[in-house]
């Protein structure tokens, strides 16, 4: 056995607190060390030539780097180590910068502690096993969750590179959020006119197969390797047949609130979303028809069939992009802004809708209370529900609401230029690409007063005026002023039913509920489910470009999978030992992946019950380890007698 163990300074990150030519000398002296050395950036090119060489020369097979967290380098050094022959799980990290110089503060406690930690992992080596990756296919389709513009944009991406994507969109349309803006920040264009030709391309690439009206019901399978169920909900209408002529919705007696114009406008039960909807077909809202049948005596192209059921199919695919996107703050939450009690009292959404020329007004903004009448003093309310710290609503910033505030008050202001408008805020986020240039032209330029100051009270007259109570933190006074219509700048939440999408697909939620990327900042798209990505909306609040890039970003990620034959699956997994197996599922209970099964076997001619790994979704985590009453379960690189070799180090106390 020869071990070569490397500390690493990280510029003053851990020079400063651990005295790295003193360790590197301990580490001379312990057993099976033999080279130990110390440099100023291990993860460097020349550091890695130091490891290179020592393999070369002196014939490591063990090699151990003391820097920082595994999670930011071990990739890097087993890849190197691999290179040169040695085992990729023959080498260990040893984290001595975010679990010792980072948070030390006495330099001789913490390069006793860099020591004792090398000590451990020095042991812990000699009893390191050669681990070989296994290989699995990859099934050259993908599958896009959600068709707002980041399921869009990445379902374009992989279709344009040649391979299948099923979008699946549960909603009558794809589109989502964006399909319902009017113009959108900073530059103004309008919504439809950049987003309606990527949803006819989507309708149009033949490497697209749209799954409208569809949800994801279950989810077996792993990287490379998916099946997913899919629930195609009955719309009663046959989609090839229908021209879209609209007879059936005129005579259909139904009325219901128009959700895509957020209640502003009624529907019928058999509808079509909006004018540019793709698929542009009629479908029946199954819970408002009645079954009156008037929709099937009028369709002269025979498109109508109310006995059409909803159906399953199960999809294969390789990779999976998570794009369900956001819904809008329930603004109700906040009880004195006296939304859903005052009728002009409304979101951010709905006042999108009323500019919108395909909106319920045709882009006239109009009093909900009368509309003959366009509001003459207008409020816009910033940070509704978000950057709050009361019950109900979210401490995060919504990123996205300064913004389109600032831009419907200013649309409101150009079309009506005696109009009064106001914004209330409590400090302007203004961080994109030219945000800051846009909120300057508005406050400079437009004739829109901004009030610095918190909101506390809306309350309505008998004429239907409202009063705002807040205060300015300028004047450091109160004010309270009347308007005819106040805008409440909704935040962005994690939608509802993302709670059993995270479920089906194993993936984690960061506490503002939405999906948890692997790593913040170098592995943004990736979650810990390895083949699945995350674009847009669904990850946390996004502006449209920040979303687009994403989608993108994760379309790339998904392309990588799909461009291969076959994927390396992570050899550090659970292993069952069948002799002690009592079959009694606790680890079936516990594995977060459901990577563990029970199955038969013949034991001694005797038939029973054991557990079985799926290696190819283990994720190595160790809970069933852990859990196991007869001790049958072991992990890879983590055995009992690798840790207990640690242990043991630590406590006979190596370090004087
Ligand atoms: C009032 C308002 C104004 C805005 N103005 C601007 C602006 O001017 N400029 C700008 O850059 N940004 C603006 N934004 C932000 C913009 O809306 C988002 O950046 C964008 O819509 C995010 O797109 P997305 O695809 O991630 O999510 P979404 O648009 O929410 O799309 C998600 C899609 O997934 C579908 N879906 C959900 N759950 C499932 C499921 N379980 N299965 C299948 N499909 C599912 C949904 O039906 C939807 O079609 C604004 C936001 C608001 C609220």
């Amino acid at each position: 056995m020869k071990i070569g163990v490397y500390i690493c300074e990280c510029g003053i990150n851990i020079a400063s607190m651990v005295d790295v030519e003193k360790v590197m000398e301990f580490a001379k002296e312990l057993p099976n060390v033999v080279v130990s050395r110390w440099y100023k950036f291990m993860c460097s090119d020349p550091g890695q030539d130091l490891i290179r060489q020592d393999i070369d020369e002196l014939g490591l097979d063990r090699v151990i780097v003391a820097a920082c967290s595994p999670r930011m380098h071990e990739p890097t050094f087993r890849e190197l180590v691999e290179k040169c022959g040695v085992n990729p799980y023959c080498f260990e990290m040893v984290n001595i910068r975010e679990q010792n110089s980072w948070v030390h503060t006495d330099k001789v406690q913490a390069t006793k502690k860099a020591m004792t930690l090398i000590a451990g992992s020095v042991s812990r080596a000699a009893l390191l096993e050669p681990l070989v990756r296994s290989r699995v296919g990859v099934t050259h389709e993908a599958m896009v969750i959600g068709g707002g513009v980041a399921g869009i944009q990445a379902a374009l991406d992989i279709a344009n590179n040649g391979y299948k994507v099923y979008l699946v969109e549960k909603s009558p349309t794809i589109g989502g959020r964006m399909a319902q803006l009017d113009k959108t920040f900073p530059t103004l264009d309008c919504s439809a006119c950049i987003l309606t030709p990527k949803m006819s391309n989507v309708g149009r690439n033949p490497n697209i197969e749209l799954l409208t009206n569809t949800e994801v019901v279950k989810v077996d399978g792993y990287v490379g390797n998916f099946k997913i169920t899919i629930r195609k909900n009955a719309t009663c209408v046959i989609p090839d047949k229908c021209n879209a002529c609209g007879d059936c919705a005129d005579i259909c007696p139904v009325i219901v609130p128009n959700e895509f114009d957020v209640g502003l406008s009624p529907r019928k039960a058999i509808y079509i979303a909006f004018p540019q909807a793709v698929p542009n077909k009629y479908l029946i809202d199954q819970n408002a028809c009645i079954k009156c049948g008037l929709c099937v005596k009028s369709c002269e192209a025979e498109a109508i069939d109310l006995n059409l059921e909803t159906v399953e199919e199960t999809l294969e695919v390789g990779t999976i992009v998570m794009a369900s996107g956001y819904d809008v703050f329930q603004a109700e939450i906040i009880e004195p802004y006296g939304f859903g009690k005052y009728d002009n009292v409304i979101n951010g959404l709905q006042m999108e809708r009323l500019f919108s020329s395909f909106g319920p007004t045709l882009g006239k903004v109009v009093k909900i209370s009368n509309p003959h009448e366009a509001p003459e003093k207008v409020a816009f309310i910033h940070c509704v529900g978000s950057r709050n710290l009361q019950e109900g609503a979210k401490e995060y910033c919504s990123r996205v609401c300064c913004m389109y505030l600032i831009k419907q008050a200013l649309l409101y202001k150009e079309k009506h230029p005696e109009a009064e408008v106001y914004l209330f805020y409590m400090d302007i986020r203004a961080f994109g690409k030219g945000f800051e240039e846009f909120y300057n032209r508005v406050q400079l330029h437009s004739g829109v007063t901004f009030v610095r100051g918190r909101v506390a009270e809306i309350y309505e007259k008998e004429d239907k005026t409202l009063t705002i109570r807040a205060e300015d933190t300028f004047l450091r006074r109160p004010v309270e002023l009347d308007f005819d219509m106040v805008v409440l700048g909704v935040g962005l939440v994690a939608k509802e039913d993302l709670t059993e999408l995270a479920r089906l697909f194993n993936l984690s939620r960061s506490p503002d509920g939405f999906l948890l990327e692997a790593h913040p900042k170098l592995r943004p798209n990736d979650t810990f489910t390895d083949g699945v990505f995350l674009a847009g909306c669904v990850q946390g609040p996004k502006d449209i470009p920040d979303t687009v890039a994403q989608a993108s970003g994760s379309a790339a990620k998904a392309c990588e999978i799909l461009s291969k034959d076959e994927l390396l699956i992570e050899p550090i997994t659970s292993i069952v030992n069948e002799d002690k197996c009592r079959g009694c599922g606790m680890c079936v209970e516990v594995c977060p992946y459901t990577a563990i099964e029970l199955k038969v076997v013949n034991k001694f001619g005797h038939l029973v019950t054991v557990a079985s790994v799926n290696e190819a979704l283990c994720k190595g985590c160790g809970s069933c380890n852990a859990a196991c009453l007869s001790g049958a379960i072991e992990q890879r690189h983590f055995k009992d007698n690798q840790i207990l070799a640690i242990i043991e180090t630590f406590t006979k106390g190596v370090v004087k």
